[in-house]
């Protein structure tokens, strides 16, 4: 049986507000309207999760949110202050991760204290907190390419949790793991968004992902992205990807989700 997991508070008030949000992106002749009027409220230490068939603007939407790209109209604010670029309250973890293959594990975690001049014996014992914090204390001197893809993804997030950003955005980070690991790593960042309270937008083509994750599932439609329906995820923590309720849940989604993956797989058809 799942563990029962201790939940943070979930304060009411908003830590990420999205409005009346627009992408257009101009290919010369041609116009795609990646992103059509995006209404969205993150609470603080919510666990969200965003959910559409590929092509549908999820990464634009992260992207957007971590500052990596300007929405065409609209409005993007943190603690009720507009996003006008990268900061230190955001952190983006994707699936190629971004590790230095030069640098240990330590070195990679402390690399972002060091960057922004935190002193040597402070860094090291902070990012030694949070290497523990994901189980790899004893591959501190290891060098990525040692380590496995499970690992890669621990030392990412304790790199970022390192940095106490507030809000983490999780671009599909586990899509590349085998079932196993990839199970463990979310009992993992369950544990560990429960310990930290940070918030977390996690974009997943996964339904069951998902609901085994969320307090809220965001379903996007495809081209242009817009949000199509909200589901609350009720069900008690800790949950598993078996989980008979889970199944319901993602059953339900997956109908709502299912005319928007036809779309996807036509528009693909077409310009084959
Ligand atoms: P998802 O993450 O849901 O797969 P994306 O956010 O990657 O979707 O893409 C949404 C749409 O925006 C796609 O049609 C994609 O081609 C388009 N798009 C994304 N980024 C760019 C860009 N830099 N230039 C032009 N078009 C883009």
């Amino acid at each position: 049986m799942a563990a029962l997991v201790e939940l943070p508070e979930v304060a009411t008030e908003s830590k990420i507000q999205v409005r009346a949000l627009t992408r257009e992106y101009d290919h010369g002749h041609q116009r795609t309207l990646a992103l059509d009027n995006i209404d969205l409220e993150v609470r603080r230490g919510e666990f969200l999760c965003l959910v559409g068939p590929s092509g549908c603007g999820k990464s634009t939407l992260l992207h957007m949110i971590a500052g990596l790209d300007k929405p065409t109209s609209g409005q993007l604010l943190i603690d009720g202050s507009t996003i006008d670029g990268p900061g230190p309250d955001r952190i983006l973890i994707f699936q190629e991760l971004g590790l230095f293959p030069w640098l240990n594990v330590l070195e990679n975690v402390e690399f972002g204290l060091k960057v922004r001049g935190v002193p040597r014996k402070e860094r090291r014992e902070r990012a030694r907190h949070f290497i523990q914090l994901v189980h790899l204390s004893q591959f501190e001197h290891s060098y990525v390419h040692q380590l496995s893809g499970g690992m890669k993804q621990r030392v990412s997030l304790a790199r970022a949790l390192c940095l106490d950003p507030g809000v983490l955005l999780m671009d599909e980070p586990f899509t590349a793991l085998d079932a196993q690991t990839r199970d463990l790593l979310h009992d993992e960042l369950e544990r560990i968004w429960a310990e930290t309270g940070q918030t977390i937008i996690f974009v997943t083509h996964n339904v069951r992902e998902a609901v085994r994750l969320g307090d809220r599932v965001v379903v996007m439609s495809y081209r242009p992205g817009r949000i199509k329906r909200e589901f609350a995820i009720e069900l008690g923590r800790s949950r598993s990807l078996e989980d008979p309720e889970v199944t319901l849940q993602a059953k339900e989604i997956l109908a709502e989700l299912r005319s928007e993956i036809d779309k996807a797989v036509h528009a693909e058809y077409k310009n084959a």
